[in-house]
């Protein structure tokens, strides 16, 4: 069984790399921003609540954040492995995540991959990502352009550009990043479970990287 958790900045291609994994490895993803960005779309009292923070580039309190992933870890789906794409992203959230896996699902982490993007190279990538209106796949203008302009090449609908991936939102959210998210690369670096990678080469590169990570 495979349990992943992918750390890194926003843009550094956690979603990208998560994609594949998920697909070659039938395990599933679990994208934290997915569901909040699906809640925002239904229009629940979840997505009311997240829209505040997500527009303004902060993090959704951790108490709502762990609810989410509590109940979600505890679907079938999960019985096979998990990739945790965006969560954890606090200490205290990382905490939670260690008591739920050991009190409530009995299992464990296997392993914490941080994908390693310099902050110079983030405006680029955030700036010019597209994505999928009903799927969410991500695409990239110039690194990672759909086989039809504006259209998914897994499921046909449109792209469409993320409301927090303009600039002054993408600023703050790399100072987010920083100031509450990155540390967790020192909390889990003993684990014994813990892999730099460096997210800067292409897509096809990184996921080499991870798979001999995963396979060995
Ligand atoms: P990116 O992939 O660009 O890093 P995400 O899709 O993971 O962005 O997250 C988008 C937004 O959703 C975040 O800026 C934050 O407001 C919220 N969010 C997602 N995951 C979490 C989390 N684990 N804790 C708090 N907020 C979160
Ligand atoms: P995250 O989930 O970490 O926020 P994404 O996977 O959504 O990041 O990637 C952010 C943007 O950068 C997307 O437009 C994606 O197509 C592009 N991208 C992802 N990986 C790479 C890479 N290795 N090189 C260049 N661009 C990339
Ligand atoms: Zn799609």
């Amino acid at each position: 069984m495979i349990n992943i958790v992918f750390l890194g900045p926003p843009g550094a291609g956690k979603g990208t790399q998560s994609n594949k994994i998920e697909h070659e490895f039938n395990i599933v993803q679990i994208s934290t921003g997915d569901i909040l960005r699906n809640a925002v779309k239904t229009g629940s009292e979840l997505g009311k609540l997240a829209k505040k923070y997500m527009d303004e580039g902060k993090l959704v309190p951790d108490d709502v954040i762990i609810g989410i992933v509590k109940a979600r870890l505890q679907q079938d789906d999960c019985k096979n492995g998990f990739i945790l794409d965006g969560f954890p992203r606090t200490i205290a959230q990382a905490e939670a995540l260690d008591d739920m896996l050991k009190n409530d699902l009995n299992i464990e982490l296997t392993h914490i991959i941080a994908l390693e993007v310099p902050d110079e190279l983030i405006l680029e990538r955030l700036t010019g990502r597209r994505s999928c209106s009903k799927c969410g796949a991500a695409y990239h203008l110039k690194y990672n352009p759909p086989k039809v302009d504006n259209i998914c090449d897994i499921c046909g609908s449109n792209l469409v550009q993320r409301d927090d991936d303009k600039e002054e939102t993408i600023n703050k959210r790399l100072k987010v990043y920083h100031e509450q998210t990155e540390q967790l690369k020192t909390y889990y670096s003993n684990s014994g479970k813990y892999y730099e990678i460096d997210g800067t080469k292409h897509p096809d590169e990184v996921y080499e990287k991870i798979k001999s990570i995963l396979t060995k």
